[in-house]
């Protein structure tokens, strides 16, 4: 209880210096394992992201994962747009700043739910049951992230009116077993 009462900016410092103290270690096998494969992990710092109203802020405090661009319809129809670009971010590392009531989440498939601002409708996060983690998308944040999309999947459902116009690795679906 003694937590709750102390001074937002306290618990976000604590919070950070944990994250130093261990993350220099081998905390997580499965961060590890992921970054390794794909060395795009990172230590984000003061990383903040917010909706259009502005209603919902937040802040990352750990390593953004697997940057990518998905282009399945559930994405594409959530964003309105051709695709989705987004990282994976472990539930621990995103501090809700404000806002976190208006967020809504609808599910979308089984164990998917999918977060947006209720006042304004931005995209938000992304939650995965069977992973227990967020995913973010990169563009509500507000800082440069200084990852950058790695590769696209689900092209087998991209938009036909939409060319893809880097040389990215292009996957018709998920390049690894199905997670969620
Ligand atoms: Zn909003
Ligand atoms: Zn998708």
């Amino acid at each position: 209880m003694a937590a709750k009462l102390r001074p937002f900016g306290t618990q976000i410092f604590a919070s950070l210096s944990i994250r130093y103290a261990t993350l220099s270690k081998s905390e997580n096998s499965e961060t590890e394992k992921h970054d390794t494969q794909f060395k795009k992990g990172r230590l984000a710092m003061a990383i903040f992201g917010s909706c259009l109203c502005g209603e919902i802020k937040f802040q990352i405090t750990g390593p953004m994962m697997e940057p990518f661009h998905c282009h399945c319809s559930r994405c594409r129809k959530q964003h309105g747009a051709a695709f989705r670009s987004r990282v994976r971010v472990k539930t621990i590392d995103l501090h809700w700043v404000h806002g976190e009531d208006k967020l809504k989440y609808y599910k979308s498939s089984p164990g998917f739910h999918r977060g947006f601002c209720n006042n304004c409708g931005s995209p938000i996060v992304n939650f995965a049951e069977r992973l227990g983690e967020f995913g973010v998308p990169l563009g509500i944040l507000d800082d440069d992230p200084e990852v950058k999309p790695q590769f696209h999947i689900f092209v087998g459902n991209k938009a036909p009116w939409f060319e893809i116009a880097d040389d990215l690795p292009q996957h018709e679906e998920l390049p690894w077993p199905r997670r969620e």
